[in-house]
């Protein structure tokens, strides 16, 4: 027996291996295309037990078996496992494209919409074929038999260019490389990077050290390198990745860029939009792309006078306390840590030393319990690693709501970063509740000799904001696999619940529970934490505008920007340079070629949408502000917060959500004061 073919409960990883991928897949996906044509071909009134029903097992099963192989790729990537990985893939993609213009199918759902049936569906079911009838339209089933061909070869041609766009990055960061013979060259970089430096270069059989442009080499060394001229020079390589400035004309993103830009355009068109910007909105919580840019470039007028303050300050300092003149975008990160090191007189080590993994886990268990009434309990399973944790989430009465894994420490085979993914998803099948299990994954440093492993504040921020996304899954009440958990949730309100759960780590009453120190068992002191608190805002400003010239530059990109000349920008770079003009402070090189890198927007699924960020943030701090004025571990407001927005799913839309249990819309105030942009 295939155990991707085991359905009766958890996933089977102590047995699942590389060679039961492709048989697996192909049956799921024959099994998937046989339910759906029996939908096309059953003569039945449509309803929902004779359209939606028959095809949401053999769905279901595909997306579990398919979610685990995923998983397995990403957090214990062997050759077989990748292989097994990336032949399955064209064949995945493939089934859905076909089915989205399925005319037989949309037909069906279409006789749903309109007939009788659908008055007598509860409203995540309406929701369910509301989303279909969405998803055909912008999947091409409208179209003419030619323009369904012009569509496909538009997303076929799209899909290899992302993959293109990707391949130019990492084969021009793979292929840099500075060699440093002297090792006074790295005079103020950390011990442990220089070390790592060290070991690079003896891997390649070479003395000395060898400096890359991957982010833990490259950040720590533009913060800590006294060296001016080292800073500029791995500045100017990072800053011309894949561009017309690049190591080689092969990786040069720039005609890439200008046919990925052209073809959205296309393919807005034949769906009837006047731009990608609109397209990519339909299935969004905002509107339209005015009301985007007025809400980027309303965030960057406040934000300005904070960044511009940021800015002189650190240009003060370079100049009267480093002796740098006129400081460059390569002496700012390392201004800003000495500036930093010097107000606030802490370190991220010193901190560090204080969040041992069990306390961390203990007090946001704690946070979860107090505020949603479940209880967090350890449970077994098969995993994928022996360092991988188990655990169930049960209401007070004792019901099992949700079951999770908890993936913490880096290692090699598993892709960097940290999200949450769903394993199964809620529904109600057969009779029976399917309870929905959730994978968290992390890169944190792993236990040392003995030692439990001791996490950074940034990294308990980042385990809180996971479990948020967690808690999004799990706590859902929702009995249909289409808008249970974050199921249909639009794009640009995933980040609501991820970034609410990051407040209470700014919380005294949460924190000071979950401390003690690797040496002497004592608590956080209190006169740290307000260090790290007054540390929390530095350089916010700077920081904000950063986001938002991303923002903007993306959102015009995609809607006022015509290739082939028909607008009043030349080219996408005219629209950065623009853009700059407009929102940033800090001067940049004219060599400077983010956009040839920009992957968010180029290659992965942020195009049209790199303003999910900020739009979520103005949720996420708006609903903690309630919290704020009630108690932070307030059970009622708990309670609301998990019937009216988790507990919802992509069920009704996000704003209807949030107006449900915030009594009203929300409000870009608790967003400023959650950054410090609030006049004194
Ligand atoms: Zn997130």
């Amino acid at each position: 027996m295939n155990p991707l073919l085991d359905f009766t409960g958890l996933p089977r990883f102590d047995r699942i291996a590389a060679e039961h991928v492709a048989p697996a897949i192909d049956t799921l996906l024959a099994q998937a295309r046989t339910s759906v044509r029996a939908v096309d071909d059953d003569t039945r009134p449509a309803t929902w037990e004779t359209v939606v029903a028959p095809t949401e097992t053999a769905f279901d099963h595909l997306d579990r078996a398919w979610s685990a192989v995923k998983h397995l790729n990403a957090v214990v990537n062997t050759p077989a496992i990748r292989d097994a990985y990336n032949a399955a893939l064209p064949r995945v993609t493939a089934f859905y494209t076909d089915i989205a213009q399925d005319p037989r199918w949309y037909a069906r759902f279409r006789a749903l919409r309109d007939g009788t049936g659908y008055d007598a569906l509860d409203a995540a079911q309406r929701k369910v074929v509301d989303n279909a009838l969405r998803d055909f339209r912008l999947g091409g089933a409208e179209l003419s038999d030619a323009d369904k061909a012009k569509f496909k070869a538009v997303q076929e041609e799209l899909a290899t260019l992302s993959a293109r766009f990707d391949d130019h990055v990492l084969d021009s960061e793979n292929a840099w490389a500075h060699w440093v013979s002297n090792e006074t060259d790295l005079a103020g970089v950390p011990a442990d990077v220089v070390k790592a430096a060290r070991l690079a270069a003896e891997a390649e059989g070479r003395a000395g050290w060898k400096l890359t442009l991957r982010y833990p080499c490259y950040m720590p060394v533009m913060q800590y390198a006294d060296n001016r001229e080292l800073r500029a020079l791995l500045h100017r390589a990072s800053a011309t990745l894949a561009s017309d400035l690049g190591a080689s004309p092969d990786w040069d993103n720039t005609p890439v860029i200008a046919r990925i830009l052209k073809l959205r355009l296309e393919e807005a068109r034949l769906l009837g939009y006047a731009n990608f910007a609109e397209l990519s909105l339909v299935p969004k919580m905002a509107q339209t792309p005015a009301e985007v840019l007025a809400f980027i470039r309303d965030l960057a007028r406040r934000a300005r006078p904070f960044a511009e303050r940021d800015y002189q300050e650190l240009v003060a300092f370079a100049r009267d306390e480093l002796g740098i003149a006129e400081p460059a975008a390569w002496d700012l990160p390392y201004a800003a840590e000495k500036l930093k090191a010097r107000r606030f007189a802490f370190s991220e080590q010193e901190v560090k030393q204080y969040f041992p993994e069990d306390r961390v886990l203990a007090g946001l268990f704690h946070v979860v319990e107090a505020i949603y009434g479940v209880r967090v309990t350890p449970g077994s399973a098969a995993v994928w690693h022996p360092t991988v944790r188990f655990f169930r989430l049960h209401d007070a009465d004792g019901t099992l709501v949700g079951e999770f894994y908890l993936d913490l420490y880096a290692r090699e085979g598993k892709q960097s970063g940290a999200w949450m993914d769903d394993a199964i998803n809620r529904r109600y099948a057969h009779d029976r509740l399917q309870h929905p299990v959730a994978f968290l994954t992390c890169n944190f440093s792993s236990p040392l000799e003995g030692r439990p492993a001791y996490f950074t504040h940034r990294e308990v921020e980042t385990l809180f904001h996971e479990f948020g996304h967690g808690l999004h899954q799990l706590l859902t009440r929702i009995d249909v696999a289409g808008v249970s958990g974050l199921q249909g949730v639009e794009w640009d309100a995933v980040e609501l619940p991820s970034q609410f759960m990051e407040n209470y780590c700014w919380e005294w009453d949460v924190v000071s529970h979950m401390t003690a120190h690797a040496d002497t068992g004592a608590a956080l002191p209190r006169e740290l934490f307000d260090r790290m608190l007054a540390a929390r805002n530095f350089g916010s400003g700077m920081a904000m505008v950063r986001q938002l010239e991303f923002a903007l530059f993306d959102m015009l990109v995609h809607s006022e920007y015509v290739p082939d000349g028909q607008s009043r920008y030349a080219s996408p770079q005219a629209v950065l340079d623009e853009v700059r003009r407009e929102v940033a402070v800090v001067p940049k090189p004219p060599y400077d070629r983010f956009m040839h890198a920009f992957g968010h927007v180029f290659a992965g699924g942020y195009a049209a949408g790199y303003y999910s960020y900020k739009w979520a943030e103005v949720l996420s701090a708006d609903a903690f502000g309630l919290f704020g004025e009630r108690g932070i571990l307030s059970p009622e407001i708990g309670a609301r917060f998990r019937d009216e927005v988790l507990a919802r799913g992509g069920s009704r839309p996000a704003l209807e959500s949030f107006v449900a249990f915030r009594g009203r819309p929300p409000q870009i105030a608790a967003l400023l004061r959650h950054n410090g942009m609030v006049a004194s």
